[in-house]
């Protein structure tokens, strides 16, 4: 049972594979095992990015990009600069795979096919000689003076010198239970990255409408977020929504997705400005309907939508609108109330915020605090990211350190 330079990596995701891969890169005399527990690997790499695996995104700048991150933003500065996204794209350039950028900044595959990706971390593996183990589910785990006793749930175990945890996120606490009992707490998993629920709200009829830029704000709270929003047929979804539900995601989770927020459907105006906006308008043209005509750049049927809403269903002309109307529809146009009941996984990308508590790794090296020769890497720890290929990134940058203090 016993081997000597054994490194045990558990979780055939896309920490796994990454650290595995690295080990062997740095120092090729290395032993290297992925234990999976299912009968597949990679499978989340498989369907990321809507089949095309938004591998990472074009943000340069460390300071910037920990900004994505509502867990992990403090721990990760460090280890950006260690292995940032350049270094991404430069890693997969080197291995065969050219990524390219969108206009939101995502990064993918050229060839737009997250196989590819898949393909490429097999074949190193094969490569490089490193064995992967399907249905092998660690249970437990065991420390001797100086190996680890993995113990699985087919009743079969394996020793190793050094261990790396890339077992990815899980919605059940008790997934965890085997890491806690190592030593390491768990922050209890919530999730992150959803879209909000209003049912039989009026506005799903407009359904399929996106706006380019809004704002939307969390009521009695300061969390607000930017960016497109999708009005779909149970409610919104979008980035700017998304954003909303991974920054704010425990304050959700504490209001049991119960919760007001308002969005700015004109992004760059508050309501004094969104007055004048349509003072101005009325000046210019006095004669013309508000409904047939708008004065704020927003898509026209949520223009009609918020006519009707603000001021009813009327013909009336830009010079017959009353002073409350006209508030009314400036307040509309910037601060629209909106009450959500539930909230619906977004299937494109959804991530555990929580997991192993990010105070017992040291970010130098990916190393457990408590137990020696212990790594961890990806969803597993308290980090996560909102959308955009910045879940992959710190995935891939967790396990390049922990390959490098492994291997080094
Ligand atoms: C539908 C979807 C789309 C996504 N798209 C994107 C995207 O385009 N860009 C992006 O940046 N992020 C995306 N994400 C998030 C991203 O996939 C994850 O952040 C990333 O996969 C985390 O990698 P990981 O290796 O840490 O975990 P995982 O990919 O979850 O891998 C963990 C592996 O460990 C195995 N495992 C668990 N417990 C054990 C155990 N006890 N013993 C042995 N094996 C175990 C699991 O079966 C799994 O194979 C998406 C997520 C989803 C769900």
């Amino acid at each position: 049972m016993s081997d000597s330079n054994q490194i045990a990596v558990i979780g055939g995701g896309a920490a796994g594979f990454f650290t595995a891969i690295n080990i062997k890169e740095i120092n090729p005399s290395l032993k290297v095992v992925i234990y999976e527990k299912t009968n597949q690997v990679l499978t989340k790499v498989k369907v990321s990015g809507g089949g095309r695996c938004n591998v990472t995104h074009a943000c340069f700048d460390p300071t910037e990009l920990i900004n994505y991150y509502p867990r992990g933003k403090k721990e990760l500065r460090g280890p950006f600069h260690q292995f940032m996204t350049f270094d991404t794209i430069e890693w997969f350039a080197n291995h065969g795979i050219e990524l390219k950028t969108e206009d939101d900044g995502r990064m993918f595959p050229v060839s737009n096919d997250s196989q590819e990706v898949i393909d490429c971390f097999l074949s190193l593996c094969k490569k490089y000689g490193i064995h992967i183990a399907l249905k092998k589910e660690v249970g437990a785990v065991s420390k001797s003076a100086d190996q680890f006793l993995l113990n699985f749930k087919d009743g079969s175990s394996k020793l190793a010198d050094k261990m790396i945890i890339a077992s990815g996120g899980n919605a059940k606490l008790a997934a965890y239970d085997w890491i806690s009992k190592l030593g390491h707490s768990i922050i209890p998993p919530i999730p992150s990255l959803f879209t909000f629920n209003l049912p039989k709200h009026n506005i799903t009829e407009l359904m399929g409408l996106s706006v380019d830029n809004v704002t939307v704000s969390l009521e009695n709270s300061s969390f607000e977020t930017d960016g497109p929003l999708l009005i779909t047929h149970w409610g919104m979804s979008g980035p700017a929504i998304l954003k909303l539900s991974s920054m704010a995601a425990n304050e959700l989770n504490r209001r049991n997705y119960q919760f007001d927020f308002k969005v700015n459907w004109l992004f760059e105006h508050d309501l004094d400005s969104a007055k004048e906006l349509i003072e101005t308008y009325k000046a210019q043209h006095p004669k013309r309907t508000i409904l047939k005509h708008k004065c704020a750049n927003i898509p026209t049927r949520l223009w009609e939508y918020l006519v009707k809403e603000s001021i009813g269903n009327s013909a009336i002309n830009y010079a017959d609108i009353s002073n409350k109307s006209l508030t009314q529809l400036a307040n509309n146009l910037v601060a629209q109330a909106f009450k959500a009941n539930g909230k619906t996984t977004f299937k494109e990308e959804f991530v555990s915020c929580g997991g192993v508590d990010n105070k017992f790794i040291d970010f130098k090296t990916m190393e457990s605090k408590v137990v020696p020769n212990l790594y961890f890497a990806g969803e597993v720890l308290n980090i996560d990211a909102v959308t955009g290929g910045f879940n992959f990134q710190s995935a891939w940058t967790t396990s390049f350190i922990a390959a490098s203090s492994i291997a080094g």
